[in-house]
């Protein structure tokens, strides 16, 4: 048997079904009309979004990094409950356009932005977070053919990581951003051609559960955006201070206290740098925000046994559920918490199982030798966390970029 992650402690049963959002999982899936189906409660994210508001100032706007989960009607009403939307490609810039965010209150980030994204970006007026100098180039070269005047912020590839993320987006060599002793050099080429200049933005990593690490990565955050602005000699009118709240998805994690983020970055605020005086700031956040509002439903279809082991096969599987299955940038592959669901909270069986995807490949393993109750056909497995990085993680559909052309010769 191996560990599983812990459930939130919310879910619970009626007369052993699985409830979420106060309603039953088998009428979810009736109410979809088929399996496999991602269920997200409204109600959580709103609750994580009050938690937010609570312990962190007021001063720090709450960006919603849309690649987590860009489900429209989600977007739609995330778009009234928070500051701004921060989008990685051409697709989901429209989609957030869609869901009716003022584009003054978008930015772009990512590295790889084709020419024909950079086009779409300068026309809605969104900030463009810079990667590099040859992107700089290029939105420059559009914004002139457009004759628009673009709102520009670097990215910046800090020179520190954040310590025990579960992915790291900073610190030594990195496709993200622009490496810090070259990016005042930067900012300073696209003030001088004209550009709106919008700031910083720091994404020192992401998925961390330690709130010291959190408040040290965010003090040196600071503390970078403000001798980058010495060297340019101007105030950046957004830090955007990346993001990095994590989730507790794995045995022995623990839910991430988010109070003391916010005591420590009302005294980082009060403290401030001159040259930071009269800039705004910024959290980017994504999983932390939909994660724990996504339930992911999928029907047994068959137990079987294999010298030994039992397998649970499902009509899901890792095109859906990839991170589940260990395969999105996890090193050691470790269990979600799941459930079944139409038997929440029954006793366990004496026997581990394995529960796989049904596609033809050993990686689509969604939980390994996990403890459940007795599982049969036609049960309904519930894997938790599946808010963000679950349906979009599939990796052709991750960010919206459109499908790959395919051509037959001879
Ligand atoms: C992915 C990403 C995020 C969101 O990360 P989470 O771990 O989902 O909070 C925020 N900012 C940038 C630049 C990203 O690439």
């Amino acid at each position: 048997m191996k560990p599983m992650g812990p459930i939130p402690t919310w879910f619970a049963a009626e007369e052993g079904m699985l409830l979420i959002g106060g309603c039953g999982a088998a009428s979810l899936v009736d109410e979809a009309g088929d399996t496999p189906l991602f269920v997200y409660d409204m109600g959580i994210v709103e609750a994580q979004v009050r938690r937010f508001r609570e312990a962190i100032p007021a001063a720090v706007a709450l960006h919603y990094a849309i690649k987590a989960n860009p489900f429209p009607s989600l977007l739609a009403r995330l778009a009234a409950l928070v500051d701004g939307f921060d989008v990685a490609s051409g697709g989901e810039l429209a989609r957030a356009l869609q869901a009716g965010v003022d584009p003054a209150h978008v930015s772009f980030a990512g590295p790889g932005k084709r020419d024909d994204e950079l086009e779409a970006a300068i026309h809605a007026g969104v900030t463009l977070n810079l990667e590099s100098e040859g992107e700089a180039r290029r939105a420059l070269a559009i914004a002139d053919r457009l004759g628009r005047t673009p709102r520009l912020a670097v990215r910046v590839n800090p020179d520190f990581d954040l310590k025990g993320a579960g992915m790291r987006m900073g610190g030594g060599a990195k496709p993200f951003g622009v490496d810090a002793e070259r990016a005042a050099a930067l900012a300073k080429s696209v003030i001088g051609a004209g550009a709106d200049w919008r700031g910083w933005h720091i994404f020192a990593g992401s998925q961390n559960l330690d709130p010291l690490a959190i408040i040290e990565t965010q003090a040196a955050t600071i503390a970078l955006a403000a001798r980058l602005s010495e060297e340019v000699d101007a105030s950046p009118p957004l830090v955007n201070l990346g993001g990095g709240f994590g989730l507790a998805y794995f045995p022995g994690d623990e839910r991430l206290d988010i109070r003391p983020i916010g005591v420590a970055l009302d005294s980082a605020l009060e403290a401030l740098p001159d040259v930071l005086q009269g800039s705004a700031f910024a959290l980017e956040l994504g999983r932390w925000l939909v994660g724990e509002a996504g339930v992911y439903l999928t029907r047994v279809i068959d137990v079987k046994k294999s010298q030994g082991e039992t397998f649970v096969v499902v009509d899901g599987g890792l095109h859906h559920q990839l991170a589940a299955s260990g395969n999105f940038g996890t090193v050691v592959r470790r269990n979600y918490p799941m459930a079944v669901a139409n038997r929440f909270g029954a006793a366990l069986a004496e026997e581990a199982v394995t529960v796989v995807g049904c596609l033809c490949t050993p990686i689509d393993r969604l939980g390994d030798r996990v403890a459940l109750p007795p599982v049969a056909e036609g049960d309904l497995i519930a894997i938790f966390l599946a808010g963000a990085y679950g349906a979009t993680a599939s990796p052709a559909a991750f960010l919206g970029h459109p499908s790959p052309a395919e051509l037959l010769l001879g």
